[in-house]
């Protein structure tokens, strides 16, 4: 759920494997690596926060991200296609927009 948290521990995971390879190489080479590893761990942490935004809602159409976190107040809708009840902008069991409120 928590990027940062991933984001940390490729940190973790980038500084280890840069720290052996200063053990393995010596100082001098040692630290050269850390570059190529800081450009892999910047694209991870790239892809893993575009995966974050598409799970939560935010890639894509932008709505619906509020009302799965809100859970208290708002809107109750139903959704055309399915009746399924949910709160948001499109419908979690079919993803039709079709809705209307339901007080
Ligand atoms: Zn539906």
């Amino acid at each position: 759920m928590n990027w940062m948290a991933q984001t940390m521990m490729w940190i973790m995971v980038s500084l280890g494997i840069s720290i052996a390879l200063n053990f393995l190489l010596g100082p001098y080479l040692g630290w050269l690596t850390i570059i190529p590893i800081i450009g892999v761990f910047l694209a991870m942490s790239y892809v893993i926060r575009r995966r974050q935004m598409a799970r939560m809602g935010m890639g894509g159409q932008g709505g619906g991200f509020g009302g799965m976190l809100g859970g208290g107040g708002g809107i109750n809708y139903v959704c055309i296609a399915c009746g399924h009840k949910f709160k948001g902008g499109a419908c979690p069991r079919c993803g039709s927009k079709m809705r209307r409120a339901d007080f």
